[in-house]
């Protein structure tokens, strides 16, 4: 451990030297005056790193600033805040010794010095600075351990939020998300939208291509749902099977449209051929979209089905086709 010398007298350097060497402690540094030492603790550079120096033994006396007010100085510093120091004092008077310690001083040595003593006391505050050190490395790890848990936390909370085969966001978010934004848009009166996706004829496509390309199939068609959604507020979610979601806040029947729009060329953009679908040679969609402006009358999930009447009667009308929903009873068919 290291260990910083201040004494104006050479002869006092050199003693306090000789001893500490005698006892193993041969990393040593000397400065003659306050001001030499805060040089070699780089006590005015606010861009210094933690401080290599384990120890300071400071002679009271000295010309220039006393080491009293440099003590006061070295313990002002945060990154020297830690480091003990030592009084090495001629008068051990009550008023400088009350100084000393108000000034941040961990002990004092009477001088002349007395070997055992001043190696009991170099000894005692060496142990106390390695307690220190080892106390804030743990702390430093448990910070670190905090943080990373904090991370893994997120990470958790956003898997959990998203379906693991499209990588968009899963039913459960779909459905805490759809109530939010429509408690938003009831306080704020404005619309909402919700377009409701289903891929056609894809348990043929299955049967035909086997799951594993039925698996492929849906992922691109999340990625062309999710291009063809572009406002940030704008979340698209797997609602099941082969059907998609689209949540559209803010939006009314002609920004809908434009999305469902949007999804329908992006889907035929994909190109994906379907040799069992009774529509053309490609992959096609169907949509059902709803927009209302929020009012209490109307739950969130009665929005959805609304959005989910249309989708049936996109189906109904040939698939391949954008429907749009309307307030009135609607009764779901099974199909
Ligand atoms: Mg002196």
């Amino acid at each position: 451990m290291k260990i910083l010398i201040v004494d104006d007298s050479e002869t006092s350097r050199l003693l306090l030297a000789t001893v500490l060497g005698n006892a193993g402690y041969c990393d040593l540094a000397f400065a003659e005056s306050a001001a030499e030492a805060f040089d070699i603790l780089d006590v005015g550079n606010p861009h210094a790193g933690e401080p290599d120096l384990d120890l300071v033994l400071m002679d009271v006396l000295m010309p220039g600033m006393n080491g009293v007010e440099a003590a006061s100085v070295i313990k002002s510093n945060p990154l020297l805040r830690d480091v003990p120091i030592i009084m090495v004092t001629v008068s051990d008077d009550e008023e400088t010794l009350a100084a000393a310690f108000q000034a941040g001083a961990a002990d004092y040595i009477k001088k002349p010095v007395r070997k055992t003593e001043l190696r009991a006391r170099v000894a005692s505050a060496l142990r106390l600075k390695e307690e220190t050190d080892a106390r804030k490395a743990r702390e430093r790890e448990l910070m670190d351990l905090a943080r990373r848990l904090g991370e893994a936390n997120r990470k958790l909370e956003e898997l959990s939020n998203l379906d693991g085969l499209t990588g968009v966001a899963n039913r459960r978010y779909f459905d805490k998300l759809l109530q939010r934004e429509y408690q938003r848009a009831l306080r704020e009166g404005t619309e909402i939208a919700v377009l409701l996706a289903d891929v056609d004829y894809f348990k043929d496509y299955n049967d035909t291509y086997g799951h594993l390309r039925g698996d492929d199939c849906l992922k691109e068609v999340a990625g062309a749902i999710t291009r063809a959604a572009l406002r940030p507020g704008d979340q698209v979610a797997r609602f099941g099977g082969e059907e998609f979601v689209v949540l559209l806040p803010g939006t009314g029947w002609e920004g809908a449209r434009e999305v469902a729009e949007r999804i329908q060329e992006n889907v035929a953009a994909l190109e994906i051929e379907h040799g069992a679908s009774r529509i053309g040679p490609m992959l096609t969609i169907s949509l059902g979209m709803m927009s209302i402006k929020a009012d209490r009358s109307v739950t969130p999930e009665s929005l959805v089905n609304m959005a989910d009447c249309a989708l049936y009667d996109a189906k109904r009308s040939g698939r391949n086709c954008v429907r749009t929903g309307n307030r009135d009873h609607c009764t779901m068919q099974d199909g």
